[in-house]
């Protein structure tokens, strides 16, 4: 069966900048009949799962961070910012913030199609439609499908105006799985090439199961600063860092991890076709950023400790499995060996090289986590095509391309959800802008 309908304004999508637009227009512009098409049975899946089910909402340094909290004011949200910038609703519970956009948004009259796919826009001239609302000149013909147990229903949609916020590739168990890039495409926009980002890396260190890190770090956590080098030569020199931060880092069975390494990838981008690989990329962690280790290892080799094992050098400075696996990392030969020879007999040299190594621990990464663990997409709609204000395609006239969809991302703090409200905030109000002056 097919089904055809109308609606003002479409909102493909019914996350976090299609369920702000949808909330914005209800309140702007309350004459129009919005309908948000959502693949997912609820609206919001993704908004549930953020900030760990505490949903990092917003930060204080976010552009549009003012206007974002006065949307929150006037639906009722109430949230708190912490002393780091990072803001949270003050129930600190996502699904809260996901069930009361919803529940505005239906309040202020908005209609919902859950369980229902877009599959494909088309435009038409507004001129050649009966009765075409002002402010667009395009009329948009979208086809969905709405599956259920007793089979596929194929349905036709016309509105005036198009609010693309379909997400783009994080996350697919949410429903984003890059859907809104090839309906983009269709309609003569370029994508940027989606990657995943804000995600845990894959080290060949890690290589095997057995390997040292995989057996003994795999679990530990430890404050460092971990900083990325990016040269095609492979010498890695100071010149070639890129990227650093402070935080803590996670050492997981596969790799690194943590807020810190998840904003390094979104720095390890590179062109495959102009000859560039992962292995143009080192990672090197500093695990004692607060100073030089050099005068605390040289010291020890005549202080009270002197006899004791190396291996037992460090327990005092760094968590147990980091302090073994530095010391086997800098034994030259067999690593148990080493590790119970008294720190006395400690050379220059092998003082050296655990200091550099517990300063400059180096990773090579071989992978980045895929979509399943990152949490944005890099790449997108381009934001050549994009009016930055508004959210407005400057290729097709009335529709708008949100959030994720688009070659924006930022790095971890409450960012990117402020991308999807600001972005979803500016296309309702420049559509009831358009309305308003006809
Ligand atoms: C686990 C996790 C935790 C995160 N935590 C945070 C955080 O704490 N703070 C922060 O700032 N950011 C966080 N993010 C990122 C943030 O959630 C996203 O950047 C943001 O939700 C993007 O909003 P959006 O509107 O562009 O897309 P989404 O919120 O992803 O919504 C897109 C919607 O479109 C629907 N859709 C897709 N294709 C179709 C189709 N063909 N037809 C109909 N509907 C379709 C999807 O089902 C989905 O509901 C997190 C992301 C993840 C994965």
């Amino acid at each position: 069966m097919k089904e055809s309908r109308y609606a003002d304004v479409v909102i493909a999508g019914g996350g976090a900048s299609g369920l702000a637009a949808a909330i914005e227009l209800g309140m702007k512009a309350p004459h129009l009949s919005v309908l948000v098409i959502e693949k997912m049975p609820e609206a919001g899946r993704k908004i549930r799962a953020t900030g760990s089910g505490r949903c990092n909402i917003s930060n204080t340094g976010a552009a549009g961070y003012s206007r974002i909290m006065k949307f929150f004011r006037e639906i009722g949200l109430v949230t708190k910012a912490y002393d780091n910038g990072l803001v949270y609703p003050y129930s600190e519970s996502a699904a809260d913030v996901a069930e009361l956009l919803f529940e505005r948004a239906l309040s202020l009259g908005v209609n919902f199609a859950f369980g229902e796919e877009v599959m494909s826009v088309k435009t038409v001239p507004a001129d050649l439609v009966a009765d075409p609302l002002p402010g667009s000149s395009n009329v948009f013909v979208i086809n969905s499908v709405f599956k259920d147990r007793d089979g596929l229903e194929n349905i036709t949609t016309h509105a005036s105006f198009l609010i693309m916020a379909m997400g783009g590739k994080a996350g697919p168990t949410f429903g984003t799985i890059g859907d809104g890039y090839r309906i983009a495409r269709n309609l003569g926009h370029s994508v940027v090439t989606p990657v995943p980002a804000l995600t845990g890396i894959e080290c060949e260190e890690w290589e095997k199961d057995c390997s040292p890190c995989a057996v003994m770090l795999g679990g530990t956590r430890s404050a460092g600063v971990v900083s990325l080098y990016k040269d095609a030569s492979h010498n890695f020199g100071e010149d070639t860092k890129i990227f650093e931060e402070a935080g803590e880092i996670q050492f997981t069975k596969y790799g690194l991890s943590g807020i810190c390494v998840f904003n390094m990838t979104r720095h390890m981008r590179y062109d495959r076709r102009g000859g560039e690989s992962l292995d143009d990329f080192m990672v090197r962690v500093d695990l004692f950023p607060d100073g030089d280790i050099r005068e605390f290892i040289r010291d020890s080799r005549t202080g009270a400790f002197s006899g004791e094992p190396i291996g037992e050098l460090l327990c005092t400075v760094l968590k147990g499995p980091l302090a073994e696996y530095i010391i086997r990392r800098s034994a030259e030969g067999d690593a148990e060996a080493f590790a119970s020879r008294p720190v006395s007999s400690l050379s220059d040299e092998e003082a050296e090289r655990i200091a550099a190594n517990i300063h400059t621990l180096s990773f090579r990464p071989d992978q980045i986590r895929g979509w399943n663990d990152a949490q944005v997409t890099m790449g997108g709609v381009s934001m050549d095509e994009i009016k930055e204000a508004t959210s407005e395609s400057l290729l097709i006239d009335g529709m708008y391309i949100t959030g994720e969809l688009a070659d924006r991302d930022f790095q971890c703090g409450g960012y990117n959800l402020s991308n999807a409200w600001i972005t979803g905030l500016a296309a309702a109000d420049s559509i009831a802008a358009k309305l308003q002056a006809d």
